[in-house]
């Protein structure tokens, strides 16, 4: 039979967040590009939380949308309730959370795929690789799928998410799918092994979705999205996003709950031994909480719409891999859920994926080159991580085609930078999800700067135009103009003055002071010294923000401004490609042994490596000089 063979520039393989995103960029970037998903049903598919966003992954997204990926302006057309999460707390942890339409999120995201130029979607499993050598490494040249076709490229991303050789525990019961009932993707393990490349296994739970006509939502706190809802794209115009929105439930588990969870802990296939693969340590099932919160006598749970059109409701802070029996005794102790009735059983899938220390920065894999990789395939958790990966993945496939020099975020300049960072660079042994606390930087990567961060690198890539960017150049002109301004306005001590100071519940001035001293008192703000500021001219919301952010935390940030420089020297104090760890004695067994599997690029990204000690890196760095000479 003759063989069916089709060419590309870029194959992607997964059509999840991290697919979409990492396709989007190719074909964005003028690259033929070919994206495959055992499904098309599966196309940004949400298989567990109906949510984009929330703590530190809100500001992934904006770091995605600054770059020129889709995933914020998709959920900004997609959502049903908006809220800054705490705003009662300093700006570097507010973050965007949006409940989204499910379906109407992965509809419109094919939408996008579909009308993309340059891109082909097709439905088919991805079986194996074609690989050739080029000066003594492995080189990817195409992909074949189970139907017999073949695709030559001249790069290829894995993003497989949770679907190679899935199986889903509930209770007793195994079946062999992926999440919600997908086939999975059984035949390219074995080919990614062949090809030395390591694999594990992960596993990751979601809870019930209950019928909403089952719910007494009368026992529960209803919970609203906020008055006024902020986009999280910085293409939505906001007038656009302020939609009359759904509103979610919080309600407790209590000790009657935990009593039958523990009753049947033996049915678990996480406390019997069933399953093998390691869970989320941040996102745990209700069996893990109850396990080792033994203290706590209730538990958070939110009861949240899946969509518009739908009356499913997602059970969040519950997920379970009980039996059926089980859980639906469980969740009716919960007040409101009474009487539920379960549309889909809570799960628990396991999968493989890879130990990602095999990754370049760049997400290539360090020995086939024209390989990358994105999203849960690499060990990461959530929707949010998988898009922001998928999207560098796409842009250095694409640069390594154009012999472009890649581009590499650091930890100073986005959370992208610490999640591929972590994920490269430590040893990670569950699965990673993105917490605020990870990012040493947090108060100069906050979620309202991302533009301010990232819009020239999207610019660079080729991913923004020069429209936006210039008017992210002119945002930026007017920040620093209006806060030199008001640096360099002193106001004198009139009575005027005076009586305005005492009616804010602020101490009168001593002397002259400029405006910026008095905005950094707590009582004021930008907004609030309007009254004094006789030459003020009108700016939009975004830039007074900034302003207000830029004077009040100016301490703060100039101290992390410092700090930064201090890690870009160790980031710039580059390691030879060549060097090798074994010709230095002077380093610990186990220091060297992590420095030769990890490969660091720089002493910075070498100092980071768990087990290698501040010792070690001081004997690094005087071999290092002692080669240079
Ligand atoms: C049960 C469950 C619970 C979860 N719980 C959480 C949670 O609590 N918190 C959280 O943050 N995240 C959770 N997630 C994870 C979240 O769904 C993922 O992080 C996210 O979807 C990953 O995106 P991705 O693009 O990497 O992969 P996925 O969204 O999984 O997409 C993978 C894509 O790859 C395609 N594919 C796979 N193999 C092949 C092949 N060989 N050929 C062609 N196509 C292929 C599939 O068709 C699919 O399109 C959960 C997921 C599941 C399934």
């Amino acid at each position: 039979m003759p063989e069916f063979r089709e060419k590309a520039d870029v194959c992607v393989v997964g059509a999840g967040h991290a697919g979409c995103e990492a396709a989007l960029a190719c074909a964005r970037l003028g690259l033929r590009t070919v994206i495959f998903t055992v499904n098309i049903e599966s196309i940004a598919m949400m298989p567990c939380n109906p949510h984009i966003g929330g703590s530190s992954k809100g500001h992934l997204v904006r770091e995605i949308d600054a770059l020129g990926g889709e995933m914020g302006k998709n959920i900004d057309k997609t959502f049903l309730q908006s809220k800054m999460l705490n705003k009662s707390k300093g700006p570097a942890v507010h973050s965007l959370r949006c409940q989204a339409d499910k379906a109407e999120y992965s509809r419109s995201m094919r939408m996008i795929l579909e009308s993309q130029d340059n891109l082909t979607i097709k439905q088919a499993e991805v079986c194996d690789f074609l690989l050739d050598e080029v000066s003594g490494k492995k080189k990817i040249v195409g992909v074949k799928i189970l139907t017999g076709g073949i695709y030559e490229c001249k790069a290829a991303i894995l993003c497989t998410g949770t679907y190679l050789n899935a199986r889903c525990l509930c209770g007793e019961a195994i079946t062999y799918t992926g999440p919600n009932g997908m086939q999975s993707s059984t035949h390219l393990s074995k080919a990614l092994e062949n090809a030395g490349i390591k694999l594990r296994r992960f596993k990751t739970g979601t809870p019930a979705r209950m019928d909403r006509r089952s719910i007494d939502f009368s026992k529960m706190e209803e919970q609203f999205g906020d008055e006024r809802v902020i986009p999280f794209s910085y293409e939505t115009d906001p007038e656009d996003v302020q939609i009359k929105q759904e509103s979610c439930y919080l309600t407790y588990t209590n000790e009657e709950t935990h009593d039958i969870i523990r009753a049947n802990l033996d049915r678990s296939p996480i406390y019997a031994g069933v399953i093998e693969g390691t869970g989320p340590r941040y996102c745990p099932s209700i069996e893990d909480k109850v396990v080792k919160f033994s203290d706590k006598n209730r538990h958070q749970v939110f009861i949240e719409p899946e969509g518009r059109y739908t009356n499913e409701m997602y059970v969040d802070g519950m997920s379970s891999s009980l039996p059926e029996d089980v859980q639906l005794a469980m969740y009716r102790t919960v007040p409101g859920l009474e009487n539920c009735k379960i549309v889909r059983n809570a799960y628990a899938i396991e999968y493989d994926c890879i130990d990602p220390g095999q990754l370049h920065l760049t997400l290539e894999f360090k020995e086939i080159k024209g390989l990358f990789s994105a999203g849960q395939f690499n060990g990461s958790s959530g929707y949010e991580e998988a898009a922001a990966q998928g999207l560098m993945a796409g842009i250095n496939a694409v640069r390594g085609i154009q012999g472009k020099e890649q581009i590499v975020l650091d930890r100073s300049q986005a959370y992208i930078g610490v999640l591929i960072d972590d994920l490269v660079t430590k040893e990670n042994t569950e699965p990673y999800r993105m917490m605020t606390s990870r990012a040493e930087y947090r108060l100069l990567l906050r979620q309202d700067n991302a533009d301010l961060r990232l819009r020239k690198t999207g610019y660079e890539a080729g991913l923004i135009s020069r429209e936006q960017y210039e008017r992210v150049c002119e945002k930026e002109r007017q920040i620093t103009q209006e806060i030199d301004r008001l640096k360099n306005t002193v106001i004198g001590a009139s009575r005027e003055v005076q009586e305005f100071m005492v009616s804010m519940g602020s101490s009168p001035l001593r002397t002259g002071t400029s405006l910026a001293e008095i905005i950094c008192r707590p009582e004021f703000t930008y907004e609030a010294v309007a009254a004094i500021d006789k030459e003020r001219i009108p700016l939009e919301e975004a830039v007074i923000e900034q302003i207000n952010i830029s004077i009040k935390y100016e301490g703060y940030i100039e101290r992390q401004i410092r700090q930064v420089e201090q890690f870009k020297k160790l980031e710039k104090r580059l390691i030879p490609e060549d060097i090798c760890y074994e010709d230095i004695s002077g380093i610990r067994i186990e220091a060297r042994q992590k420095l030769a599997k990890y490969r660091p690029v720089s002493i910075g990204q070498a100092s980071r490596i768990s087990g290698v000690s501040p010792a070690d890196i001081s004997v690094l760095l005087v071999y290092i000089s002692s080669k240079m000479k």
